[in-house]
């Protein structure tokens, strides 16, 4: 069944000491945990789901991110993926980037890492994954050259923390880029892509990991994302410049990016 945004049902409410969790309000300081046994359940076909749930999509909204992130071949790079779990992100850059191009995974979920470390033993990759919240990271000022979240930060419970954190270890001239699902602005494809969430994407998820409600999670939390603008401004507040986002695919995901100057 379609469900609609959630700032446009009546009764929606939100105060500091709040958040969501799908369309459920929650006290923040519960939400991580929630996520946190989201991911664990779904950890080991998290890549299989993706490219089932995507038709393949996430792969190039992935490569989009990656082109921006533009590593360079000729000199040192240092990237960082904030809630990068199974590594894809890093995988992408390092492959596009020049023989000194480094990349650290943090995410806050072990089993997420744990696959991610495996995926990366399996290519002969150097990642460096580490246990960690994006709202706290364990690394000092000014520290990467890129700084990236894909699909990651509608997720985080303090999504203003976590942006502050993004530019606090970006490198002066770095960027910050993210990956997020979006507004379907495309009128008739919003009505295809409400029906596909909202019934193909939990029974797809019951059929591949055995948890329905883990994608009911996903597909819910992403009607709860602040719309591209209003996350722009957030981005703004957190001291990035030079703001921008571009809709992929109708809207469905929007690549936002930001500087550190
Ligand atoms: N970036 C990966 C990708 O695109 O395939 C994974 C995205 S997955 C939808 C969201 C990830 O966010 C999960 O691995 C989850 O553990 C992680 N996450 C959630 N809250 C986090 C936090 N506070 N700090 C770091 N990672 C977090």
């Amino acid at each position: 069944m379609n469900e609609p945004r959630a700032e446009h049902r009546e009764g929606f409410l939100e105060d500091a000491e709040t958040t969501h969790f799908g369309f459920r309000n929650v006290p923040l300081g519960d939400k991580q945990a929630m996520v946190d046994d989201v991911f664990h359940s779904v950890a080991n076909r998290y890549d299989l789901m993706n490219d089932l749930m995507s038709g393949g999509l996430h792969r190039a909204w992935k490569n989009a991110l990656v082109s921006a992130v533009n590593p360079p071949k000729g000199r040192a790079f240092s990237l960082l993926d904030l809630a990068g779990g199974t590594g894809d992100v890093a995988f992408r850059v390092l492959a596009a980037g020049g023989a000194a191009t480094r990349a650290t995974v943090v995410d806050i979920n072990p089993d997420m890492l744990d696959v991610g470390h495996d995926r990366a033993a399996a290519r002969g990759l150097m990642v460096s994954f580490v246990e960690g919240n994006a709202e706290a990271l364990p690394f000092p000022d000014r520290s990467f050259d890129a700084v990236t979240i894909a699909f990651g930060i509608r997720n985080v419970p303090r999504i203003e923390a976590a942006l502050g954190e993004a530019y606090r270890v970006l490198a002066i001239g770095g960027r910050f880029l993210c990956l997020e699902f979006s507004a379907v602005d495309v009128p008739g494809l919003d009505a295809i892509y409400d029906f596909y969430s909202f019934n193909v994407i939990p029974a797809l998820g019951r059929m591949v990991t055995g948890d329905a409600e883990a994608y009911r999670y996903l597909v819910k939390s992403i009607r709860q994302f602040p719309r591209p603008e209003s996350f722009a401004g957030m981005m703004r507040a957190a001291g990035l410049a030079r703001v921008s986002f571009r809709p992929l695919t109708g809207g469905i995901v929007a690549l936002h990016s930001g500087w550190r100057l």
